[in-house]
């Protein structure tokens, strides 16, 4: 799609409102050419690349701890943008990260370390069980639901659903049904989706910054603190073993204020020595308005280049302005 003048000059106009104490942190989570039927909202390389290349013509990419500091000192420049990669699956070493390199670009990956150790998270058990389930099994019982899996169009609706009810419960319930799912599509154990400590070490000697997601990831406000408490300390210690360096950005998994974290979760991260930390609600990071703590993030899925490009400007903006029509016009279309 070819950009229109008209477009790259409303884009300018946008940028030079912007302002300098905040920077825009983009939320990707995968980049697939074939995307399964588990990642409906998955970018294909392509379009990663094109966003990419958006984002070096029109904004000022920066590695995290650099916008970091430079927030903190009072000298970020005008439309800073960071890149962020949540959770850790393979696609971030096969795809993403020669993207990167390859545009000369850094990222941060917030990984949960239980994918290092299994290979998979506990989601990916549920859609690769769906997936591979004999092609004569009609249907789940999980609880009281039934989910039909006979065709591909129900399979896709029943891991998304799946998915979705098994996300809100402990991480010991969840496990429960997840083993329930696997004994019923009589899933094969092996399973690999994710990083190896070899590639996050890999990509941290080479400049993308590495922050911690917990082990599990687990919706923290359903757990005790203790449980919370450990999920964060080890994913961290864990990831500093494997770069040698300390690890001083997180993510909370999930990610909503109030509904998947709380207060006492922030104290935690805070406790633990952690620099900032990351929610997904929508706005900009403003390290010197908002606690450092809960700073938030953008989510792309536009694409177009003209539409990706002037949400995100309109996003610091509204932020900025507090312009509460173009807040909810920015970000109507996620769910
Ligand atoms: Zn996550």
């Amino acid at each position: 799609m070819i950009f229109t003048p008209l477009l790259n000059l409303g884009i300018k106009v946008l940028n030079l409102f912007a302002g300098t104490k905040s920077f825009s942190v983009l939320n990707y989570h995968r980049v697939m050419p074939n995307a399964d039927l588990s990642s409906e909202q998955a970018l294909t390389p392509e379009l990663f690349e094109q966003q990419l290349v958006w984002l070096k013509r029109h904004f000022k990419v920066l590695p995290l701890p650099e916008a970091f500091a430079l927030a903190q000192a009072k000298q970020l420049p005008r439309n800073a943008v960071v890149i962020t990669i949540d959770d850790g699956f393979y696609d971030c070493f096969a795809y993403v990260y020669p993207l990167l390199k390859k545009h000369q670009l850094t990222a941060t990956f917030f990984i949960s370390t239980a994918g290092l150790e299994q290979g998979y998270l506990w989601e990916n058990q549920i859609s690769y069980a769906i997936c591979h389930a004999p092609q004569d099994l009609m249907r789940l019982q999980l609880q009281q639901n039934t989910f039909l899996i006979g065709t591909t169009v129900q399979r896709r609706a029943s891991i998304a659903a799946i998915t979705e009810l098994t996300k809100y419960q402990t991480l010991q319930q969840r496990q429960l049904m997840i083993n329930d799912i696997l004994a019923q599509c009589h899933c094969p154990a092996h399973l690999h989706q994710f990083l190896t400590r070899e590639q996050v070490n890999i990509m941290h000697q080479n400049g993308m910054t590495i922050g911690a997601h917990t082990v599990h990831h687990p919706i923290l406000a359903l757990e005790t603190l203790a449980t919370a408490q450990q999920e964060i300390s080890d994913s961290k210690l864990l990831l500093e073993q494997i770069t040698h360096s300390p690890i001083e950005f997180f993510a909370y998994p999930n990610g909503k204020y109030q509904q998947d974290f709380t207060d006492d979760h922030v104290a935690i991260v805070r406790d633990l020595g952690f620099k900032a930390a990351f929610s997904t609600e929508w706005g900009v990071a403003q390290p010197e308005i908002d606690c450092v703590y809960k700073l938030k993030r953008f989510t792309p899925w536009d694409r177009s280049p003209g539409k990706f490009c002037l949400r995100l400007a309109i996003n610091a903006l509204a932020e900025r302005y507090h312009f509460k029509f173009f807040k909810s016009r920015v970000r109507q279309h996620v769910s």
